[in-house]
């Protein structure tokens, strides 16, 4: 699993009736809870190796952030657009999206920021309760966090630049990798989409973390300071399997929305992130052939790859022996057992908007596991 799994419909009225204050913030863990517990049973039936809970409680895959730390207010994209200076420019951006305004709220910077309490242990701590499975816990990534959280009109009187405040996101993950590691936890992915909305827009922010539209710098500046802020993250937690996961957009079924290109502007500084691990999507035809990666040394070191081989926005289940083929094409360039299977992203991104049924994601993760057995016999463990 890269991460998230579609809300069931009772999850979500559950969170919109809390929203509203209709229901005790005890009445919604309590349903997220049994959320948790069934996508557990749905990943551990179709035979995934290592879970994850869904990302059930948070409403996408970094807003929730907002819930923990000191210093961050969620603000409806309407609110922003109170706020910032370049009006036209955020209008523009945001009829660019398939995505109405009001189902994204973003986690802004809006005072100092500190871990009222830890990002994502007590996710953890309540899935190890109920699996022996190896379990990965997805978190937002220092450079999407930063972006996300930098809206200068509202951020600029507390930190003086986007690198400042990153400054203390840098300590607040790396607290969050401490606490994790104490807990056993297996695996630890750090969600980095927007770097490639940096190398796909030429220059164009065109996004759904649209904090950052102040961030006009030059693509491989931006880049450098992501492969700094990550490599500072993770330093020194060598015994963690931590990932780095990007994608090209994942909140549309529309493919024409989503951002198209392959890895080769950003293979160099994949490779010079100090990560075990990278969570890429290569299902989409749109992320380009694997050998653009693969073939000039990129994955030297030893690091792994998560294969992206199910895409999560389509209605049709891929075959089995599609999967096989994909990996066996990997197996040309990586040993077996430095290949890890996962779908290209998350099958809920934003809690409203799942990018499948949870009948068809289903369906698609078991044939991503049966591959994997297929792979296993004919190729070692
Ligand atoms: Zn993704």
């Amino acid at each position: 699993m890269v991460g998230s799994w579609p809300r069931s419909h009772e999850l979500l009225r559950a969170q919109r009736r809390r929203q509203h204050g209709d229901i005790s913030a005890k009445e919604l863990e309590d349903i997220a809870d049994s959320a948790v517990i069934e996508a557990l049973k749905i990943q551990e039936a179709a035979g995934v190796d290592i879970v994850t809970d869904g990302e059930q409680r948070r409403d996408n895959f970094y807003s929730f952030v907002a819930e923990k730390l000191d210093g961050v207010r969620l603000m409806s994209l309407a609110e922003m657009l109170d706020i910032v200076e370049d009006k036209a420019g955020f209008e523009r951006i945001l009829q660019t999206l398939d995505v109405p305004a009001y189902s994204i709220k973003n986690p802004t910077c809006v005072g100092r920021i500190s871990r009222r309490e830890p990002l994502a242990l007590n996710e953890y701590l309540f899935l190890r309760r109920h699996t022996d499975l190896p379990i990965k816990v997805p978190l937002p990534g220092p450079y999407l966090l930063m972006r996300a959280m930098w809206v200068k009109e509202a951020t600029r009187a507390v930190y003086s630049s986007k690198e400042d405040l990153a400054e203390d996101v840098v300590g607040i993950l790396r607290d969050e990798i401490r606490d994790l590691r104490q807990a056993g936890v297996d695996f630890i992915q750090f969600d980095e989409p927007v770097l490639t909305e940096l190398v796909f827009t030429q220059g164009q922010t065109r996004t759904f973390m649209c904090a950052a539209l102040a961030a006009r710098r030059d693509p491989t500046e931006e880049l450098e300071l992501a492969v700094e802020l990550i490599n500072r993250v993770v330093d020194g937690y060598d015994d963690v399997r931590i990932g780095v996961h990007i994608c090209r957009g994942n909140w549309s079924r529309q493919e024409h929305t989503l951002l198209k290109g392959s890895y080769g502007p950003l293979a160099s500084y994949l490779a010079r992130l100090k990560v075990r691990q990278l969570v890429l999507e290569f299902a989409t035809p749109r992320a380009g052939e694997l050998a653009v990666l693969l073939d000039e040394g990129n994955m030297n070191g030893g690091k792994e790859l998560g294969l992206g081989v199910i895409n999560p926005r389509t209605e049709q289940v891929e075959t089995v022996s599609s999967v096989v083929e994909r990996v066996e094409e990997a197996l040309r360039y990586l040993p077996a057992a430095r290949i890890f299977l996962n779908p290209d992203c998350g099958f809920g991104t934003f809690s409203s908007r799942p990018m499948n049924s949870i009948e068809i994601a289903r369906q698609k993760l078991e044939v991503m596991a049966q591959a994997a057995a297929i792979l296993r016999r004919d190729f070692g463990s």
